[in-house]
Formats: C-alpha cells, sequence, structure tokens
C-alpha cells in the first residue's frame, strides 16, 4: 500500500471516486452475500491494536495481523514478517495455505501507532483474494479494498491515521479522508455503529462529518420516502416532464424510464445501501426489496 507524507497541499481531498467506491460496495453485497457482509457488525476495537514501545516490533506485527486474520475470518494460519527498505508502506503475500507473508516499511518501527492501519489494508488484500474479488486494475483493486476494510470493520484505522498539522500531512491508503468518511457513514448507518468515538486524529474526525452529511444525502433522495420536500417537489416536476414525453435531463439521482411494455413508466435509482441500481413501476407508495443487499426501502414512487 502506499502512504503520503509531505505538505498539506498534497494529500488528495474531497470524492474523486466516489463512483468506484459505490460500485465497490455493491459488489462487496453481491459478491459475499448480504448476511456475511451483516456478519462483520463490531468493528476492531482500538485496545485491539493498541502498540506500546515495550513490546517486540515483530511480535507485535504478528499480533495485530493476527487481530485482522481473526476479523476478517480467514484461516488462522502463522503470519511471517519481514522489514524491509521500500518505496511502499508494507505488501503482503496472499498465500494459499501454510503463512502469510507481511512486509513491512522500516519506518514503521518509529510509526507504530499506524500498524494497525496498515495491516487492516493487507489482511484485506488477502480477504478479498480468498473470496475471488481481487482485480487485475492495480488502481480499480486499491479502492476495493480500502472500501473492503472500511465497510468490513477494520478500515476506519485507515481514516484515523490521516493526520495534519501546520506544516506537514500523513495519510494512508488510496480514498481520500471524506471518501472513508463516507465509506464508515454508509456502514454506520446500515449498522448502526458510530466509529466517532474512536478516532484520535481530528482531521479524521472532521473528514468523517462530510462523508456522513454525503452518506445521509443518499439517503434521503427521492422515490425514497425519507426526501425532504424540495427533493419531492423537484421529483414530482421531473415525474411530470417523463409523462408527457419530453426529455428529463439527469437531475437528481433519479431518471425515469418507460417500462417493458411502453405502456407505463419506471424509475431508476440507486439503493441507499448497497448502491446497486432498483426500477420500480411509477405508481404510489410501494415497499422495494433491493435485490443486491436485501434492504427493504419504503418509496413513494
Ligand atoms: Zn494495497
Ligand atoms: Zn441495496
Amino acid at each position: 500500500m502506499s502512504f503520503g507524507r509531505g505538505a498539506e497541499r498534497d494529500v488528495e481531498r474531497g470524492f474523486p471516486h466516489l463512483a468506484e467506491v459505490r460500485s465497490a460496495l455493491t459488489t462487496l453485497y453481491r459478491e459475499l452475500s448480504p448476511d456475511r457482509v451483516r456478519g462483520f457488525g463490531v468493528s476492531v476495537l482500538p485496545v485491539d491494536v493498541a502498540f506500546d514501545d515495550d513490546e517486540d516490533l515483530t511480535a507485535g506485527v504478528r499480533r495485530i495481523a493476527g487481530v485482522m486474520v481473526r476479523h476478517l475470518g480467514l484461516p488462522d494460519v502463522p503470519v511471517e514478517v519481514r522489514f524491509r527498505e521500500m518505496a511502499e508502506a508494507a505488501w503482503v503475500e496472499p498465500s494459499d495455505g501454510g503463512a502469510y507473508t507481511v512486509e513491512l516499511n522500516q519506518r514503521f518501527d518509529a510509526h507504530r501507532r499506524d500498524i494497525g492501519a496498515v495491516l487492516a489494508h493487507e489482511v484485506t488484500h488477502v480477504f478479498l483474494h480468498r473470496a475471488g474479488l481481487s482485480l487485475t486494475d492495480t488502481g480499480a483493486d486499491e479502492i476495493l479494498t480500502d472500501t473492503a476494510a472500511a465497510y468490513l470493520g477494520c478500515g476506519w484505522l485507515l481514516l484515523d491515521a490521516f493526520r495534519q498539522d501546520a506544516l506537514t500531512s500523513q495519510k494512508l491508503g488510496y480514498l481520500t479522508p471524506e471518501e472513508y468518511g463516507y465509506v464508515l457513514a454508509k456502514r454506520s448507518l446500515a449498522i448502526g455503529e458510530d466509529p466517532r468515538v474512536w478516532f484520535t486524529s481530528p482531521q479524521a474526525y472532521d473528514a468523517y462529518g462530510k462523508g456522513l452529511r454525503r452518506a445521509e444525502h443518499d439517503a434521503a433522495q427521492p422515490p425514497l420516502v425519507t426526501a425532504g420536500w424540495a427533493a419531492r417537489r423537484g421529483y414530482e416536476a421531473q415525474r411530470g416532464l417523463a409523462r408527457s414525453g419530453r426529455a428529463t435531463p439527469g437531475v437528481g439521482a433519479y431518471r425515469f424510464e418507460a417500462d417493458r411494455d411502453g405502456a407505463g413508466q419506471r424509475v431508476v435509482f440507486d439503493c441507499p445501501v448497497c448502491a446497486g441500481r432498483l426500477r420500480l413501476p411509477v405508481r404510489g407508495p410501494v415497499r422495494a426489496r433491493c435485490g443486491v443487499c436485501r434492504t427493504v426501502l419504503e418509496c413513494d414512487t
């Protein structure tokens, strides 16, 4: 995995990878099954990854890697640890048997509090590899890995590793701080766990807030009944335009299309939980079940 250190302006911010992050969430629900995803209901806790200066470095890395291995439900085989000079922060061999091999950048001896975050990312690579979900495109694979780590309960550490002061900044992984916040907030809204109590970094806390607003926005879009009054009015206007045969521009998080026999309309929108696509006939209040994550959604189409 990569790590970034440098001036504050070097850290990418906002939501540049949002589409890929959302598609990664859909992949997790679709490929692992909704029950398996919801089985990660309790996150790795700060006490599990605490690492003080008295503990032997290699033993501590092995111990924390074991925390991630058990959290993700991987076979509990030994973890070999090596330190070396390298450009990356860490690397893991996703071996299919025997032992896991983790290589860490030597600098982590002086940055023990970030080792949990690094291992969360690396062991999630192993988890995705074993689930057959690793992607050949490296950039997409890294985004899937960080999204999976955050959504499955060990990646809040990656956001907490984001720290800035007046002169320097450091960040781990491939999502922006706000995108980590978004995935963590999606998890929080789905399973009711609030990670804010664990953050030690004020910048992580702020980025979580921005991600949470974005996730709450997703959950308040028509045709969901949780949409606000103004969004609802916009929806009705767009629906009227579509009904009269006029093209509806892509306003909002939904669009209208003719249904299969051409007699009526359907609304197409994204599930607020897994970002999978839903299509519902336009005919008023309806309770729909998402085909990907199985969430029941109260809608007014
Ligand atoms: Zn990686
Ligand atoms: Zn869904």
